[in-house]
């Protein structure tokens, strides 16, 4: 099997899983407890949200974990409406969020909030002249992504955290794609809250945390116990955390060298597709992406068939985020940065891992060339194009 869908989820670290062992049936005290046995699960507690804070320059005590990504942005985004409302009812954010920012802004429209969807450019980089003027005395809070899970754009967070500032709006970003990838610091970039989730660098499914920095005085979004400082209420999930922290540890270690690693490879991967297959088209910034994400479109092909052949070759493959699968309509994102339906169907995501080799990137190129022709030589489409093409050139 050939795994490039480290974008939906990735696989846990061996010494990750191995550090959250022994808190599932030796150190399993609830760690609020009084006793030195809780005790234990809270000094682990403890160092991993140190571990995680400081691969973004912030504080231990401004990090708050939660059941992952999409919690942290429901949390961030409504509770931040909420706590500012006397403020103003108006949100920014931009037309290629994750449906976990998107669908939470529609849902406070319907409560009477108003949101302003900021347009990407045809790499899409958010456009900072229309972000600027879209803002306006009841502005209470921006949100945008830190690099995008589709396209793997890298958005200019340091801008947008200057503009926020200045205009004294609250600024939450969604880091799930960017946390571990990328260098982030919180203070550098201006960044107010910022989402992320384990699963998405190596740790495990069903925790992650929002960094709320100290003075934004948001409220509770899950309300109940006083863990997490009467924040977010429940149980921790030490062996979550746990594991959260250690791939913090492990994705801060060599950062540097795993970014010129992929991206090296993801190059290699964008060189050869381009270059060998025709009418095709990389989607994204060049250069401002994701070390580990390619995303392309093949006109005249479907996008399905494109990864069920793919699978066969046992091949693991997206076609854009995995919680649009399933349904019909063309990618939100590919849609934004000016692509039209036809080709938008087309498209294919590839994500790396540390762990994926060149050998990988060659079969793959391989079978996509091979299943792209295939599924052209199929196409009606195709061949009347072809045939228009030829009479062009006669
Ligand atoms: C995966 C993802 C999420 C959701 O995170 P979960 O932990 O799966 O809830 C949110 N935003 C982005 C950009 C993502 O890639």
């Amino acid at each position: 099997m050939i795994y490039l869908d480290n974008a939906a989820t990735t696989k846990v670290s061996e010494e990750v899983f191995e550090a959250m062992k022994p808190y599932f049936c030796e150190l399993y005290a609830n760690p609020s407890g009084i006793y030195s046995f809780a005790g234990r699960s809270m000094k682990a507690v403890n160092e991993a949200r140190k571990s995680i804070a400081d691969l973004i320059g912030a504080q231990p005590n401004e990090i708050y974990f939660t059941a992952g990504g999409s919690e942290s942005d429901n949390w961030a985004v409504k509770a931040a409406a909420e706590f500012c409302r006397t403020g103003g009812k108006h949100i920014i954010t931009s037309t290629i969020e994750h449906h976990a920012v998107l669908h939470t802004c529609q849902y406070l429209e319907k409560q009477g909030y108003e949101v302003t969807y900021v347009d990407v450019d045809e790499y899409g980089v958010i456009k900072l002249d229309e972000l600027e003027a879209a803002v306006r005395q009841d502005t209470i809070l921006i949100t945008v992504m830190a690099a995008n899970n589709e396209i793997g754009t890298i958005q200019p967070i340091k801008e947008i955290g200057a503009l926020a500032r200045k205009n004294g709006i609250l600024f939450h970003t969604d880091a799930v794609q960017a946390y571990g990838h990328i260098p982030l610091n919180v203070d550098e970039l201006g960044i107010d809250m910022l989402s992320a989730s384990g699963h998405k660098f190596h740790g495990p499914k069903g925790i992650g945390f929002l960094y709320i920095r100290k003075g934004v005085r948001i409220g509770s979004f899950v309300h109940g116990g006083a863990q997490e400082r009467s924040r977010r209420a429940g149980t921790l999930n030490t062996p979550g955390i746990v594991g959260i922290g250690a791939a913090a540890r492990l994705a801060a270690d060599g950062i540097q060298e795993r970014m010129e690693k992929e991206t090296a490879l993801r190059d290699y991967l964008i060189r050869r597709v381009l270059g060998e297959i025709p009418y095709s088209r990389l989607n994204g910034h060049r250069t401002d992406r994701l070390p580990n994400n390619a995303n392309f479109c093949f006109r005249f092909i479907e996008g399905e068939s494109l990864l069920i052949l793919l699978d066969q070759q046992g091949i693991c493959a997206s076609s854009g985020s995995a919680c649009t699968s399933g349904s019909l309509d063309p990618s939100h994102v590919l849609l934004a940065i000016g692509l039209p339906h036809e080709t938008a169907h087309g498209s294919l995501r590839l994500t790396l891992s540390e762990e994926t080799t060149k050998e990988d990137i060659d079969q793959t190129v391989e079978a996509v060339k091979r299943i792209v022709e295939r599924l052209r030589s199929m196409s009606p489409l195709y061949e009347d194009f072809m045939k228009k093409d030829q009479k062009k050139e006669v």
